[in-house]
């Protein structure tokens, strides 16, 4: 397509733009004025960026565009939640979920189609690993739910609110593996020319990768989740493979280096899965009581959300309190997650659930279409 010649102008950040307009032998200050139109405004098409020249418009219209992934299915669930599944160019389809609470609007955002990492509770790995995300798919994500779930300007032309006020990098992928489209995806998350959401209402959730994690914490500001599952090696290498090469005390050794010092505000959030009969008795709680001691951290606990031909069940609720209250006597915030869009597979490692086999054909048509020279 001739398309894909052209500059998507969605993924870049404020510097890249910039760079972009020097090339044009444009002021550096465009870059400001076409962020907002295309961020704060929602506006794909150069025509309606009204302070431009219509020569820049023009010159703009050929050889740049900003394009976000088609939207192929927009699902509601009765409490509020969205699902969307989005087409990528190449016919791959990715999940992004936007979930309402009173006080806030989280979006979680998919950072690879599929996952290499195949935990053994999670249903986006059986999928696989197909490829990393651009950086405007990642972004185009956040931008496509705001156009969605923002209503329209009031009569007296002011602009409503922005409903997402939280992103979560929580859906498909490890976002760490995904590091540099991912950080410039959250660049832009944090840029007041763009969302202006604060450094701790955006969270990136990863499942150990330390030597990222060290990265991360010298290149961005952001809230970190830490999906750790289990208090011991013997358990969490069967949980979570990944950390046969990560082990918990060096993973833990990165989280208290990454709260560290001028970060002594911040703590990190671990995941904790209740799988039934797994990890989720007393005594696992007293060895990850003792575990996370010299941590600054609270703790989520998610209750399994289970999907077809899976091994594990949900944790009973009577276990998952018992879990919980000797958390909290230790002194841990502790919450558990509630199970949210449970009516259309939105909660988490539920992604690419039921649609697996959807997208799997989708993947498959794909290729046959690549191979038979069709466009895709
Ligand atoms: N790869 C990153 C981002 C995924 S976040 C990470 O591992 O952190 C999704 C969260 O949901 C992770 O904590 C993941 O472990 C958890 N999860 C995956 N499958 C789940 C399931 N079936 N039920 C409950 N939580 C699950």
């Amino acid at each position: 397509m001739t398309e894909s010649a052209k500059s998507n102008l969605l993924g870049m950040t404020r510097q890249q733009l910039e760079g972009f307009f020097a090339d044009m032998g444009e002021k550096p200050f465009r870059a400001v004025q076409v962020m907002k139109w295309i961020h704060q405004h929602g506006v794909a098409d150069f025509a309606a960026m009204t302070d431009l020249s219509k020569t820049l418009r023009e010159r703009l219209a050929l050889m740049a565009e900003v394009r976000a992934p088609d939207v192929v299915y927009d699902q509601g669930a009765s409490d509020g939640t969205h699902k969307w599944l989005l087409r990528l160019d190449d016919g791959n389809c990715i999940e992004t979920v936007f979930i309402p609470e009173k006080d806030r609007g989280t979006l979680c955002i998919s950072s690879q189609v599929g996952c290499a990492l195949d935990c053994t509770f999670c249903s986006t790995a059986r999928q696989g690993f197909n490829r990393n995300l651009t950086r405007a798919e990642i972004i185009g994500q956040l931008w496509l739910a705001n156009r969605r779930l923002t209503p329209a300007p009031a009569a007296d032309g002011r602009t409503p609110p922005r409903v997402v006020s939280n992103v979560v990098l929580m859906g498909m992928g490890e976002p760490l593996l995904n590091f540099d489209a991912v950080v410039d995806a959250m660049r832009l998350m944090l840029d007041d020319n763009a969302y202006g959401l604060s450094k701790r209402r955006v969270t990136l959730s990863t499942s150990g990768i330390v030597p990222a994690m060290d990265r991360l914490k010298k290149t961005l500001d952001v809230a970190l989740a830490v999906s750790l599952h289990a208090p011991n090696d013997a358990l969490r290498d069967q949980l979570v493979p990944i950390n046969r090469k990560y082990p918990v005390a060096e993973l833990l050794a990165a989280c208290r280096r990454y709260v560290r010092e001028e970060r002594h505000h911040q703590r990190i959030t671990f995941e904790y899965v209740m799988l039934e009969g797994v990890n989720d008795s007393p005594a696992h709680a007293r060895e990850l009581i003792r575990l996370l001691r010299d941590v600054p951290c609270k703790v989520n606990l998610i209750p399994f959300n289970p999907f077809p031909e899976t091994r594990y069940s949900r944790s009973s609720d009577a276990a998952i309190a018992r879990f919980q209250d000797m958390l909290a006597q230790a002194g841990y915030t502790t919450i558990t997650r509630r199970t949210r869009g449970d009516d259309i597979d939105a909660a988490c490692g539920q992604l690419v659930g039921k649609v697996a086999d959807r997208s799997r054909r989708e993947l498959r048509f794909a290729r046959l279409e690549g191979s038979t020279g069709s466009p895709a």
